[in-house]
């Protein structure tokens, strides 16, 4: 089949990780008979320096006709760059909240797996670890406490914030789903999550969920707490598969989950609408203090072509095939810098490789 992928280099180490991640995009291609074919899109600085803005109407109508976009990531170094003298609205990152709103990006997926080989990496205790975890948040990203009416107010001489969490039953419904969904890809379980006993938005998300999970009957699934959920992703990671909360509760336990499997270089991520088009991005950012080195990890941005694959293209098989060609990797002992072993571990039969090299190892496995 032929795929159409807007590609965002972005700023920082984003070039360099993305051409790996299209290396390993035209290596599953020439073994399962696709053809991804790349617009190039700017987004970030380097759409700052070349049209004075972080985003252009061209580039947004350039994602819109692509069948999903893959992205590196954006930004600079935000003390030093010119880039963060300017106003809010045309810093490097407006590009992307601009680009999530056009392309009504709802639903937030990051998994979080921790591998064999980097367990050292892992801060949690051995016997918590066992075999290790793999689990996929689900947070909804585009409602919730970050998007509704605030204010700041003096009452009676003192001065009061308020924020508003509201959640409409279709906004639940279609993350819900989506979460339903991608269990079904997955183990089949949901922990759904939220503060139903104090919070009206969480008791209509638990009711909502409800009425989705009976009509996945293969999918089992629990409500917990979100207070509880935090304890539990340190207490026992392995018992979750995909995680399905809202924006403010997935914006903190996603970093909680990610933190527990060691390396940012290793974090995939997609944001999702109500078709099968997807944003796969990279968890971490654009890593000014490593740019141009040929050192960066391009393993996160290369997991997230492999969630292009399954979420929008449907392509499992070859989802899987990339996925385990980085686990692959990883056991014959290649590692990028970020993912060497510390001081005090076992170095034997590691070795060191650069960004280009472990896309070519990746191929190889592939
Ligand atoms: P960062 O994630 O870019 O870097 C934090 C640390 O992690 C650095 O030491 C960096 O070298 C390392 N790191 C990150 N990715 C790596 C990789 N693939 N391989 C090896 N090491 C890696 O976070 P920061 O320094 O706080 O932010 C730098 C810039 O990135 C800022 O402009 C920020 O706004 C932007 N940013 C962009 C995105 C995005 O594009 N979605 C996300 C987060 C931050």
């Amino acid at each position: 089949m032929d795929f159409q992928v807007g590609v965002i280099a972005g700023d920082g180490i984003g070039p360099e990780i993305v051409a790996e991640a299209r290396k390993v995009l035209d290596c599953v291609g020439s073994k399962f008979g696709h053809v991804f074919r790349y617009t190039e899109i700017l987004m970030g600085g380097c759409s700052i320096d070349a049209t004075g803005v972080p985003l252009t109407d061209e580039a947004i109508a350039a994602a819109k006709a692509s069948d999903a976009v893959l992205m590196g990531s954006i930004g600079g170094n935000t003390s030093t760059s010119p880039w963060y003298k300017l106003a809010p609205e045309l810093r490097p990152e407006a590009g992307l909240l601009k680009l999530r709103k056009e392309l009504n990006l709802f639903a937030n997926l990051r998994p979080a797996y921790l591998y064999e080989e980097l367990k050292a990496a892992c801060p949690l205790r051995e016997d918590i670890i066992g075999e290790g975890f793999d689990m996929m948040i689900m947070r909804e990203l585009t409602g919730g406490l970050y998007f509704g009416a605030r204010k700041t107010e003096q009452v009676d001489g003192v001065t009061v914030a308020t924020d508003t969490l509201t959640y409409s039953e279709n906004e639940i419904r279609r993350i819900a789903k989506r979460g339903f969904d991608i269990a079904m890809k997955r183990r089949k379980k949901v922990t759904s999550v939220d503060k139903a006993n104090v919070l009206d938005s969480s008791r209509l998300w638990r009711k909502i969920v409800e009425e989705v999970a009976a009509d996945y009957p293969q999918v089992a699934y629990e409500h917990m707490l979100v207070d509880n959920c935090a304890m539990q992703l340190v207490k026992d990671p392995k018992q979750f598969d995909v995680i399905l909360t809202e924006n403010m509760f997935g914006d903190i336990l996603s970093d909680e989950a990610s933190m527990v499997t060691g390396s940012i270089g290793m974090l995939a991520s997609a944001s999702l609408n109500d078709t099968k088009f997807g944003l796969y991005e990279p968890s971490g950012g654009s890593a000014p203090d490593i740019a141009g080195k040929g050192i960066a990890n391009p393993i996160a941005t290369i997991l997230s072509a492999a969630m292009m694959l399954r979420y929008s293209f449907d392509l499992d098989k070859e989802a899987d095939a990339v996925e385990a060609a980085v686990r692959a990797v990883l056991k014959q002992g290649f590692r990028t810098i970020d993912i060497m072993p510390q001081a005090g571990e076992t170095r034997d039969g590691i070795v060191q490789v650069g960004t280009a090299q472990m896309g070519d190892k990746i191929c190889e496995n592939i």
